[in-house]
């Protein structure tokens, strides 16, 4: 009997305190490209998938320690079209794909890679949960930056192929409304690039396992933050 009335007891703080607290939200993480179409090289020739691989897993650790349920997708060496990745759980809460940077060949041709670092953080108004998404780009934004990391906000430079709008200097976040993952996302949705392969000291920097720690830990505190 008392055991009955101990667990009832329980019960019913557990479903207080969660009411206001505890909704565990379901995560997509999703590692940029594949094995077959590998995204951005590093300047040591690493692929981008490569590193995507590494900081999504480290992603979905820290968000399964938080308390999230988290799907993966990318990350199993299988091709997968780029909207199918944000469906491969229509329920889900969220959406995020994670990337590593590239820059212009013109500027890599031009001597030019060290100049380029930081993250960038994108989101699209063609998403239908542009307002969540937006929230939660300026929450990882935020982390990031209280991680000491610098947005590198050079997709803003008036020229082809880049020119996207900086809707947040200040946290490096862009809009990008034809990215296929975030406009077709049924759920909020952001893309962040954690950083630019193509810079050998960054590169260097991005495939130390504290760095992708750090990142990772800022990511998914951003996503735990902004959760509705
Ligand atoms: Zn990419």
């Amino acid at each position: 009997m008392p055991r009955t009335f101990l667990s009832r007891f329980a019960c019913s703080v557990v479903s207080f305190l969660c009411a206001a607290s505890c909704h565990a939200a379901w995560v997509i993480v999703d590692a940029g490209h594949t094995p077959a179409h590998p995204g951005a090289t590093g300047a040591s020739g690493r692929v981008e998938h490569l590193y995507n691989l590494d900081l999504s897993k480290a992603v979905t650790d820290d968000l399964q320690k938080a308390g999230e349920r988290v799907t993966r997708t990318g990350a199993d060496d299988r091709e997968i079209a780029l909207a199918e990745r944000p469906n491969a759980e229509p329920k889900a809460d969220f959406f995020i794909s994670i990337h590593h940077d590239s820059i212009q060949q013109a500027w890599i041709d031009a001597g030019r890679r060290r100049e380029f670092k930081g993250y960038a953080i994108f989101v699209s108004e063609l998403n239908p949960h542009y307002g969540q998404s937006l929230a939660c780009a300026k929450a990882i934004g935020e982390r990031l930056l209280a991680a000491g990391e610098t947005p590198s906000l050079y997709h803003a430079t008036p020229i082809k192929g880049e020119n996207r709008p900086l809707i947040d200097k200040r946290l490096g976040i862009h809009r990008f409304d034809d990215l296929v993952v975030l406009k077709t996302a049924r759920m909020p949705a952001v893309l962040v690039e954690a950083g630019v392969i193509a810079n050998p000291d960054e590169e260097r920097r991005l495939a130390d396992p504290a760095t992708i720690a750090k990142l990772a830990n800022a990511i998914s505190q951003g996503v735990v933050d902004c959760h509705p």
